[in-house]
């Protein structure tokens, strides 16, 4: 998987060299991320890359050249896709990533300061947002997305099973961990856990997984697309009775 991503702080992508099982990946030549500076493609001896909106206002827009001039210098691949970092776009879900883990290359334009100028938008496949919030730049977002992805990529996960069960897999959030000691600070292991009856600990880890989706997440199973994916009936009455 090839990420090129388009951005005026380059250095930020430098967290993808702290990052556990992603630095790992991308040592491992399972993703490239390769960095397209802004800056080198801005405008003029001083590298303008921003300007005043026209109409006014406060803050500075991203120019469209030194985007587009960027954009054209990235080697395109078949298997592609370009994203727009934006609080504008839909909101990133489990299923975009995994969406896009098949891609062999995702393009990745990061704004700052107000944004970009409109024309931008021309460039994007899809514009997305990693939640109702605004951020200062596109950076952080776009590292999430190259995190979310490069997980899901074969190789990069020691245990690939651990992706099968996680929360927004399957619109449901997952069940409780424990781990050693059985009791710590009063607060014990549920026994069904220790009791090395299979069948009995996922049936336990099943209804967790609902309980914790209906306590917690309500949206989440109130949505249509739950009833769309998921086989199981969850409409029955057993399971709003919990
Ligand atoms: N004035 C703009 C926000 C600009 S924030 C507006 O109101 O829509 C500056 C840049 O940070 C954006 O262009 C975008 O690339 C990035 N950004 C900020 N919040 C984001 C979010 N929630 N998701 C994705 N990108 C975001």
């Amino acid at each position: 998987m090839n990420f090129d991503i388009v951005t005026l702080f380059p250095k930020a992508f430098e967290v993808i060299d702290n990052l556990g099982v992603i630095t790992r990946a991308s040592e491992r030549n399972l993703i490239n991320v390769n960095l397209y500076d802004l800056r080198k493609f801005g405008i003029g001896s001083y590298r303008q890359v921003d300007d005043k909106p026209y109409g006014g206002g406060s803050g500075m827009v991203l120019k469209p050249e030194p985007i587009y001039k960027a954009y054209d210098s990235i080697k395109k691949l078949k298997n592609s896709k370009t994203l727009l970092m934006t609080p504008q776009g839909n909101v990133l879900k489990q299923y975009d990533l995994s969406r896009w883990a098949s891609l062999d290359q995702l393009i990745i334009i990061c704004g700052q300061y107000e944004g970009f100028d409109e024309r931008v938008r021309f460039l994007a496949d899809e514009e997305i947002s990693i939640g109702d919030y605004v951020l200062s730049g596109g950076e952080i977002p776009a590292a999430t997305i190259i995190n979310g992805v490069t997980r899901l990529l074969p190789g990069t996960l020691g245990d690939p099973s651990s992706l099968i069960d996680e929360s927004h897999n399957s619109f449901l959030l997952e069940y409780p961990h424990y781990t050693r000691p059985k009791n710590f600070r009063e607060m014990k292991v549920p026994d069904v856990l220790i009791s090395g009856n299979h069948k009995e600990i996922e049936n336990w880890r099943e209804t967790e997984k609902l309980k914790r989706t209906k306590n917690r997440r309500k949206d989440l199973i109130q949505n249509n697309n739950f009833y769309n994916y998921d086989s199981r009936d969850y409409k029955e009455k057993w399971f709003w009775d919990f």
